[in-house]
């Protein structure tokens, strides 16, 4: 029908656009990724969803660290699928330190909402601190 796509990545422009590509392995997926886990003290960030939340699962130190960490994870695939569409639509990419900002301040949201009483009060000195 003559109308042309184009499967590359609308971020970065280098590699096809995929779901691995897109949320796990965009140099600007994976920068945003770092800089929240590194914001919820988890220090190495891996490739991959399955990779990342057995990761996660593993390493917190908590339960409901481990909760506040996969409640970062959906909103950094949140937040990135919304930044492909705002570089599609509106010809802009958002810049890493806004999308962190807005993931960061998603997650604190969705918490402060959801925490329960029976969250110790290391957890809720750590939550607090962030
Ligand atoms: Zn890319």
């Amino acid at each position: 029908m003559g109308i042309a796509t184009d499967c590359s990545c609308p971020i970065c422009g280098i590699q096809p656009e995929n779901v691995a590509h897109l949320f796990f392995e965009c140099t600007y997926s994976v920068e945003c990724g770092t800089a929240v886990l590194k914001w919820l003290s988890f220090s190495h960030c891996k490739s991959g969803l399955n990779a990342l939340l057995r990761w996660v699962q593993r390493t917190a130190s908590s339960d409901f660290r481990r909760r506040v960490a996969y409640t970062a994870i959906a909103a950094i695939v949140y937040h990135v699928w919304k930044a492909r569409n705002t570089c599609i639509w509106q010809l802009q990419v958002p810049s890493i330190q806004k999308l962190v900002k807005d993931i960061q301040g998603d997650v604190k949201y969705r918490v402060q909402h959801l925490i329960s009483k029976k969250v110790s009060s290391s957890d809720l000195l750590w939550f607090h601190s962030l």
